[in-house]
């Protein structure tokens, strides 16, 4: 039996989340979209049905990334969840779909409390997880579950593997498999943006896979938790499953030790958005386009606004040539509603952007051409392939010589499916900005010729000490 729930909770975001902002599905629609996709249903459903085995999906919940969950969503949500497991008796085994970094208004461990209860509801019948790699992972999680399963990659591109394995797994404990050993090890330390394609990041892949190859050893895999949460179990943590507990304790120390002697490894460098732009021309003059400028400050995927305008400002006020530069995209319902009644070809006075907070910039008040709009839906390419996206009404408006996509919807971009439905081809600019901190990477890494980070400080930023610590008053590096 298939069942999901995921949030990322920035719980430095000032507005919580609601009921309302979760899509929440039931039975075979769950099915219906995930098969054939890149994504841990899709593993799920496409790996149960390889293996002949009766799954059932009955329910998920899940919202982009934002604030703390209202007490009543998540008491709703969570009571629907149980529900629908309990009316889906008899079943052999659970295989849940989580983010583990969802914290609820008087429920900090959304997760652990979820896999408890599942566990009462399970009894002795295995239940496994896959997790985000950016789970704060708990005692909680671990002690509920027979096979804890996150992500190794980021971008997250194994998410289809890590269902797939879930389910082959759960069958073999089902046939004859003993309940294995879950052992976490936690790490003092909040880890910056750190991408698993290269560097420090695939350097700590390795060594979890060396774990692996070890004799006992089901998996090893460093989550590197997710830092916008004030919260005293909010850390980088290594989780290894083996047939018995000192394997699965070794491995993760051996994993967890290596990754503190490397720590300052793992420190990023960022530019502030008028130096990202200075320095995506200087990349462009040398190299050529398209030169790739990422705005990680404010990345919709980790509970940013996703309607920040500071890159943005820079680059217009760089005044490149017009049409060199394209921006994808800011979220900003009001000014996508506003171009779709004046038409394309027609002028609008704009104040695009910056609604959300003080924290990211001012609205760009501008006059604007509508040069193209859509009703924002794509099929994703890269992460989450053949995935269906529908970020509702969507418009390309020409700013002082700078293509920006404007949407109706938030959400990080993944890949140059905002561009292509505006007619706009990335191959053909010189500068592409975008908002995500690394997802973007699994399209655009092998196309871009330079990649810059612009960081201004907003509520996904790589200063982490910019983010006050009330909660959780540990000593955690990098912290001073
Ligand atoms: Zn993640």
């Amino acid at each position: 039996m298939l069942a999901g729930f995921s949030h990322e909770t920035n719980t430095y975001c000032p507005d919580g989340t609601s009921l309302d902002e979760f899509v929440r599905w039931r039975g075979s629609r769950i099915t219906e979209e995930a098969i054939g996709t890149a994504t841990v249903w899709g593993g799920f459903v496409d790996r149960a049905a390889d293996l002949g085995l009766d799954a059932v999906a009955v329910y998920t919940a899940d919202a982009v990334p934002s604030g703390t969950i209202d007490a009543s969503a998540w008491s709703t949500m969570r009571a629907e969840l149980l529900e629908s497991i309990v009316a889906a008796e008899p079943f052999d085994a659970v295989a849940l779909n989580l983010h583990g970094a969802a914290v609820a208004d008087g429920c900090d461990d959304v997760e652990g409390d979820l896999c408890t209860a599942v566990r009462e509801v399970a009894g002795t019948r295995p239940v496994g997880a896959v997790f985000d790699l950016h789970g704060n992972l708990t005692q909680a999680m671990c002690d509920a579950l027979d096979l804890v399963l996150p992500y190794h990659e980021y971008p997250h591109t194994d998410t289809r593997e890590r269902g797939t394995e879930l389910v082959d797994l759960l069958a073999r404990r089902v046939a004859d498999m003993p309940r294995p050993a879950v052992y976490l090890a936690s790490v003092p330390m909040l880890l910056p943006v750190t991408r698993t394609t290269d560097g420090p990041g695939a350097a700590a892949n390795e060594v979890c896979a060396r774990v692996e190859a070890r004799p006992g050893v089901i998996d090893c895999t460093l989550l590197h938790g997710f830092p916008y949460a004030d919260l005293p179990f909010a850390n980088a943590s290594v989780v290894c499953t083996a047939i018995d507990d000192f394997t699965a304790r070794a491995g993760a120390e051996y994993v967890a030790k290596w990754l503190w002697f490397h720590r300052d490894d793992f420190m990023t460098t960022t530019f502030g958005p008028d130096a990202a732009v200075a320095e995506a021309r200087r990349q462009f003059a040398e190299r050529g386009g398209p030169v790739v400028v990422h705005e990680t400050d404010d990345n919709p995927g980790g509970g940013a606004p996703g309607d920040g305008t500071a890159l943005l400002r820079s680059l217009i006020d760089a005044e490149l040539p017009a049409g060199s530069a394209c921006f994808g995209f800011v979220h900003d319902p009001e000014t996508a509603a506003a171009a779709h009644a004046a038409g394309v070809g027609e002028y609008l006075a704009v104040r695009l952007g910056a609604r959300s907070d003080g924290r990211h910039g001012t609205p760009i008040i501008a006059e604007a051409e509508v040069r193209a709009l859509s009703d924002g839906r794509w099929i994703l390419k890269a992460l989450g392939a053949g995935a269906r996206t529908n970020l509702r009404e969507m418009a390309c408006l020409r700013i002082g010589g700078v293509d920006v996509i404007v949407s109706s919807r938030r959400q990080q971009t993944f890949d140059d499916g905002c561009f292509e439905i505006h007619g706009i081809d990335i191959e053909e600019r010189d500068i592409v900005a975008l908002k995500s901190s690394n997802h973007f990477r699994a399209y655009y890494a092998p196309l871009a010729t330079a990649i810059v980070t612009s960081d201004a400080g907003g509520l996904t930023s790589e200063r982490l000490d910019a983010f006050p610590r009330v909660r959780d008053r540990r000593n955690l590096w990098p912290l001073a």
